[in-house]
């Protein structure tokens, strides 16, 4: 089981987040039988049983999902009818029963897990205010992949995106990648992340360039795995992976770089409402800040450089482990679907710092990053965002970094 170093040791620290979000939560057969033994949870009102049968699962926000006997449905507050706010925001049914009585939901949240067949990678979601400081932690170097991470690792029951039988991701249309050459690929994706001298739009960039060159594999010229090693190692032209972090880290030690790509705030928005598009009917769908550009331009360009560490983390959190591998046609889908994500967040920023009236800071990024995520991860369609985003697929050589939004810096 792997993760990556910023999220190892993650601990839930009962912020009652995930609790309190309005969300009905489907409850399997064998955790509703449970509860309905134990007849007698002294904090649970009774419509927290009640919606535990098909009947009253359809007063919620839609049918319960397969495989689960019903839905706890939230109170009017957005509060669990389990979750006990005092004495110490624990969960009444964990109390109780245990945390193997949980629903899966509860128990899994916040990881996030990818199921392949060399391993399992768990990353996750930034809507846990708590995994959300994980982020701006000190204590730790470069972002690496761990195995055995307290925290993710020894969990035999997550559940996830299941690719341990099917094939690898696609290179490109209608190519399969091969192994080493995907675990290149997430080098390569984690290296630009760990470029922490450039911007996070430095790092699409590069990821985007190293997207277009592994796929221009041509299989009369070399192995893939052999094409994708010159790529990720950087070779002349290719500003990418390792080549590219150890040459910002060498060009500029403890100093600002100024960035050379941008993705403007038009960019932005394109990006944030093919998002926003992927929503299911019946979720909610945010909206776009009424003043994106002015607040984007006063309050978060100029501070845009002081919160890189973060950003970048919060890129490579969603550049591992990403579903877009598989619900993808193509190297290119994963990049564009990166770039979506660092543009929703770019828009959750400019609301907070906008909404606050102040330069973003470590404070506003943390609420920009929660929000983020909660359109991420837990109201957008994996799959259909994918597909909406084929087209990058076909775009001309060259187009790709255009259609990620991003621009040459004036
Ligand atoms: S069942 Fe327990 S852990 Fe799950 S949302 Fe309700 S209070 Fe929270």
């Amino acid at each position: 089981m792997l993760a990556l170093n910023v999220h190892a040791g993650y601990a839930c620290r009962r912020s009652g987040a995930c609790c309190t979000a309005g969300w009905p939560i489907p409850v399997e057969a064998d955790v509703a039988a449970r509860l309905h033994a134990d007849g007698a949870l002294p904090h649970a009102p009774l419509d927290a049983r009640a919606p535990l049968d098909a009947r009253a699962s359809q007063d919620t926000r839609g049918p319960a999902p397969a495989g689960a006997a019903g839905v706890i449905a939230p109170g009017p507050d957005g509060a669990c009818p389990f979750f006990e706010r005092e004495p110490d925001r624990l969960c009444a049914i964990q109390r109780r029963l245990g945390h193997d009585s949980l629903p899966s939901a509860c128990r899994h949240f916040p990881r996030i897990a990818l199921c392949e067949a060399d391993a399992t990678r768990v990353t996750l979601s930034h809507f846990c205010p708590t995994a959300a400081s994980m982020l701006f932690r000190d204590d730790i170097g470069p972002i690496e992949i761990v195995a055995g991470a307290s925290g993710i690792a020894g969990r035999d029951d997550l559940e996830g995106f299941d690719a341990r039988a099917t094939i690898p991701p696609l290179l490109r249309p209608g190519v399969a990648m091969d192994a080493a050459s995907c675990r290149l690929w997430e080098r390569l994706l984690l290296d630009a992340c760990n470029a922490e001298h450039h911007a996070a739009e430095d790092a699409l960039a590069c990821i985007a360039r190293g997207a277009d060159g592994i796929r221009a594999w041509d299989a009369r010229a070399s192995a893939l795995a052999e094409h994708s090693a010159r790529i990720a190692a950087g070779e002349p032209g290719m500003e990418t992976g390792d080549a590219l972090a150890s040459r910002c880290s060498r060009r500029t030690p403890g100093r600002r770089q100024a960035p050379r790509w941008v993705m403007p705030p038009a960019q932005q928005a394109r990006l944030f409402q093919a998002a926003v598009a992927s929503v299911p009917a019946g979720l909610p769908r945010p909206a776009l800040p009424l003043d994106l550009d002015g607040a984007s331009r006063r309050w978060v360009q100029p501070a845009w450089p002081d919160v890189r560490r973060p950003v970048n983390r919060f890129l490579a959190a969603h550049a591992f482990g990403a579903w877009s591998a598989y619900l993808g046609e193509g190297l290119r889908t994963q990049a564009a679907a990166l770039a979506v994500a660092l543009a929703v967040l770019r828009v959750e920023a400019a609301r907070c710092a906008g909404a606050a009236g102040r330069a973003l800071d470590a404070a506003l990024l943390h609420a920009a990053i929660r929000q983020s995520d909660l359109l991420l991860r837990h109201l957008s369609s994996a799959d259909a965002l994918a597909a909406s985003l084929a087209a990058v697929e076909r775009a001309a050589p060259g187009d790709l970094a255009g259609a990620m939004g991003l621009e040459m810096a004036a």
